[in-house]
């Protein structure tokens, strides 16, 4: 979905649950919608410091916290990269990870209803939700990598 769609979206959902859009919160979203690398609470809070410079780490917490909790952002916990958020898919999907530099990329060539399908038919269970995560090196981690080796 389009950042400024899926922004329009998270807003017009909060406003029915009669929640308070505050511009923190708005500028927190568009970080969120467009996912790009899957931030950290932390680099979004980098992110807006210069234009927002009275807000505090605690706001991004909480606006994240609220989010999860109105199922407006997936939030993915590592062990190495700490929390990282979605704000533009919401819902399970697969991702891929760089080792080197850490960003996270959403692949668009997995649709696992088919597979969940399967799953369900040959356990008798019942999924709710899945995680999915590649590893591997950026273009520009192997190209820094090469460039190392070059000396
Ligand atoms: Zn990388
Ligand atoms: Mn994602």
């Amino acid at each position: 979905m389009m950042v400024e769609e899926r922004v329009a979206q998270m807003v017009a959902r909060l406003k029915d649950g009669e929640h308070r859009i505050t511009p923190q919160r708005l500028a927190i979203f568009k970080i969120l919608a467009s996912s790009a690398g899957h931030p950290s609470a932390e680099t979004i809070y980098g992110a807006l410091l210069k234009e927002y410079p009275t807000m505090s780490l605690a706001t991004v917490y909480k606006t994240l916290a609220f989010l999860k909790q109105e199922g407006e952002v997936l939030e993915l916990q590592f062990s190495d990269l700490g929390n990282r958020y979605d704000g533009n898919k919401p819902y399970p999907h697969p991702h891929i990870i760089c080792t080197g530099c850490g960003e996270i990329v959403d692949p668009c060539l997995f649709d696992l209803n088919d597979i969940t399908q399967k799953m369900m038919a040959e356990t008798g269970f019942t999924i709710v939700a899945h995680r999915l995560d590649f590893y591997g090196l950026c273009p520009e981690c192997q190209q820094k990598n090469l460039n190392d080796l070059a000396g």
